[in-house]
């Protein structure tokens, strides 16, 4: 059974801005997607902002293993209702991979819980990525360092909390370092983000950020069967249905059968 991935691009500047259309003339979303399925054990669909629901209607989402979310320009269009439907779908086991500017998308920052901002400068700078973790899956096959000719800046101190692992770490031209592959741990679900992949460049296009993407697909996708009902559900347990038995004693808040608070 092959890996069902979902590209979601939002489709913006591929649209209205020639140099980035020179460069994805199908949109990042579908280089990616083809990049994906390169090796025949990922399966890549597109989903785009335009679209109804923005792609992502919920039974889409059930039948996803792991999205992927490129975002830039039009972070306020997605709706929350289909954010917050992204976020739930990875508590339930969906694996996520956040890349570029997608750092302030509306699912990043909900999962992570932070401002997730970082400093930034574009100048075509030289962008070295450092392998920091030699024998993570996502750097499967990979060199110890690798070059991106012409890439944005992002700098620290990036606003997230501490990722679980810290995959690849860059350094620019300019002199500043960044924290560009993270890994995290939402739910059931596996979440990494990936620096590169500036609009304007053909960073998507590279051999090894191609093979990073599939890495990171393989590494995301959790085959244990999703979180069964509403992954955010937080049940009473009375003391007749402990495991083990227990004798009620002390004051009590809640009425037996009470919902309790959220
Ligand atoms: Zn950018």
């Amino acid at each position: 059974m092959p890996i069902r991935a979902v590209v979601w691009g939002e489709n913006v500047h591929e649209q209205k801005n020639p140099v980035v259309a020179a460069i994805y003339p199908d949109g990042m979303h579908n280089t990616i997607a083809r990049a994906l399925a390169q090796e025949g054990d990922i399966m890549a669909e597109t989903a785009t902002l335009q679209e109804p629901e923005h792609g992502l209607p919920a039974e889409r989402l059930a039948r996803t293993d792991v999205l992927l979310w490129w975002g830039h320009a039009a972070h306020d269009a997605v709706s929350d209702r289909v954010a917050e439907r992204v976020a739930q779908a990875v508590w339930a086991g969906m694996g996520l991979i956040v890349l570029h500017s997608g750092h302030f998308s509306k699912p990043f920052k909900r999962l992570m819980g932070t401002p997730c901002n970082l400093s930034w400068r574009e100048a075509g700078e030289r962008e070295r990525l450092w392998l920091a973790s030699r024998n993570h899956p996502i750097a499967a096959g990979l060199p110890d360092h690798f070059v991106l000719e012409h890439e944005e800046m992002y700098g620290e101190p990036f606003g997230i909390p501490e990722p679980m692992e810290t995959v690849f770490i860059s350094w620019f031209q300019g002199g500043e370092v960044f924290r560009s592959g993270l890994t995290w741990r939402r739910g059931a679900g596996n979440v990494f983000y990936f620096r590169p992949g500036h609009e304007t460049y053909p960073t998507y296009h590279d051999a090894t950020v191609q093979q990073v993407l599939r890495n990171a697909v393989r590494w995301a996708h959790n085959p244990a069967p999703r979180v069964a009902g509403d992954p955010t559900r937080a049940p009473n347990v009375p003391a007749d249905k402990a495991p083990e038995p227990v004798t009620e004693r002390g004051p009590k808040l809640h009425q037996p059968g009470e919902e309790g608070y959220r």
